[in-house]
């Protein structure tokens, strides 16, 4: 069996190591030594001046709505997971979506000001497969309308732009630690912002909004445990390796794919990517199902991401701006794209034989047009 993904599982000896010291300590959460500990190493590596470790990277875009007071429209990607437009619905937010670029699938700054109306508040963008967006471009719109801007960075840990965390740009950015991320607390995630202001808000957030005895506004439990942290903390220092592993993965499919029927997203120039997809698009969806159907006869599985647009969902209409907004490129590249596995322990035979079926189905399926 081979999955899309794997998780990266430290000894368990490690581990353990950490768990004696909460045994001892009896203390599991709410702002524990681990976390405190997992923040500040983590701050450290990414080299930004806040971060807020949560209990997952859905949490804190509905942190980041809140902390920025953020209740009417929001200019947002269709192409992303269901949790960047989930955290707005919830919120009570208006996704309003603008469409995608053709050549990486983020959200094409050149959209964006059209839909700008007297409601819209915000712009929340995702970092497609953590290939950043375009920022520049982006604050500069931002700016000129006195929107704000959240990114949705679930996927760029260990990814810089112009040589800084791609997390660090935004008014606040958030990061996924899911099991299947680059970087993995078992579950979490944090938020990410350089506002002394924000940050202070978001610390009182994720703890129901607790200032000591007091509260300082509405809150959410947000906070994650010891045990999560530790995770962390066991992760955290193979993450150069992880990266350098799933690095060579990556090359050994681009060594075998068949690039004439198959196209890839380009990388954004001044980006040090992290590895953390293997997205393929084919020409239509019948060959994509072709190559999931062959790939899954052989006990490998892909994921269809992201599928569907998020546009078309029947929730995003009626609970979003009530009725269909149309982003031809984003739907259409959903329904061709597929993410292939790629994990650091992927051995290269895998591979070998993963690209030899993509390539035997889609030679197949063309031969038979
Ligand atoms: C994984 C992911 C999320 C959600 O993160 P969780 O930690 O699973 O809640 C949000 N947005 C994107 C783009 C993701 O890939």
């Amino acid at each position: 069996m081979i999955n899309v993904t794997k998780s990266y599982l430290p000894d368990l000896e490690e581990y353990t190591a950490y768990l004696k010291g909460i045994w001892d300590r009896v203390y599991l959460t709410n702002d524990g030594p681990l976390l405190r500990e997992l923040e500040s190493q983590l701050k450290e590596v990414l080299g930004v001046k806040h971060l807020k470790f949560c209990t997952n990277g859905t949490i804190v875009l509905q942190m980041a709505l809140k902390a920025l007071d953020i209740t009417k429209e929001v200019i947002t990607t269709p192409f992303s997971y269901v949790a960047t437009t989930n955290a707005l619905l919830w919120e009570g937010c208006t996704p309003i979506f603008a469409d995608i670029r053709p050549d990486d699938y983020n959200i094409d700054p050149n959209k964006i000001e059209a839909l700008i109306t007297e409601n819209t508040q915000a712009i929340m963008a995702t970092h497609v497969y953590g290939n950043a967006c375009q920022i520049e471009q982006i604050q500069a719109i931002a700016e000129k309308y006195k929107l704000k801007v959240i990114y949705d960075a679930a996927h760029t840990f260990g990814a810089t732009y112009k040589g800084q965390s791609i997390l660090s740009y935004g008014d606040l950015s958030t990061c996924s630690f899911h099991a299947t991320k680059v970087f993995h607390t078992v579950e979490g995630g944090c938020i990410v912002t350089d506002n002394d202001e924000l940050a202070q808000k978001l610390h009182f957030y994720r703890s129901f909004g607790h200032r000591n005895d007091d509260y300082f506004s509405i809150g959410i439990n947000a906070k994650n445990s010891e045990l999560h942290a530790a995770m962390g903390l066991c992760v955290l220092p193979k993450v150069p390796e992880l990266i350098a592993d799933r690095k060579k993965v990556f090359g050994y499919y681009n060594d075998r794919l068949d690039f004439s029927r198959i196209t890839r997203p380009s990388l954004t120039p001044g980006v040090e990517y992290n590895y953390a997809y293997y997205p393929v698009v084919f020409d239509s969806e019948e060959t994509l199902l072709r190559v999931v159907d062959s790939l899954k006869a052989q006990e490998i599985t892909p994921r269809r991401y992201f599928y569907p647009s998020l546009n078309t969902l029947p929730f995003t209409i009626t609970a979003g701006a009530g009725e269909l907004q149309s982003c031809p490129i984003s739907e259409d590249v959903s329904l061709r794209v597929l993410c292939l596995p790629l994990y650091p322990s992927l051995a290269e035979e895998d591979v070998d034989r993963i690209a030899t079926i993509v390539n035997e189905t889609v030679a197949v399926v063309n031969e038979n047009v």
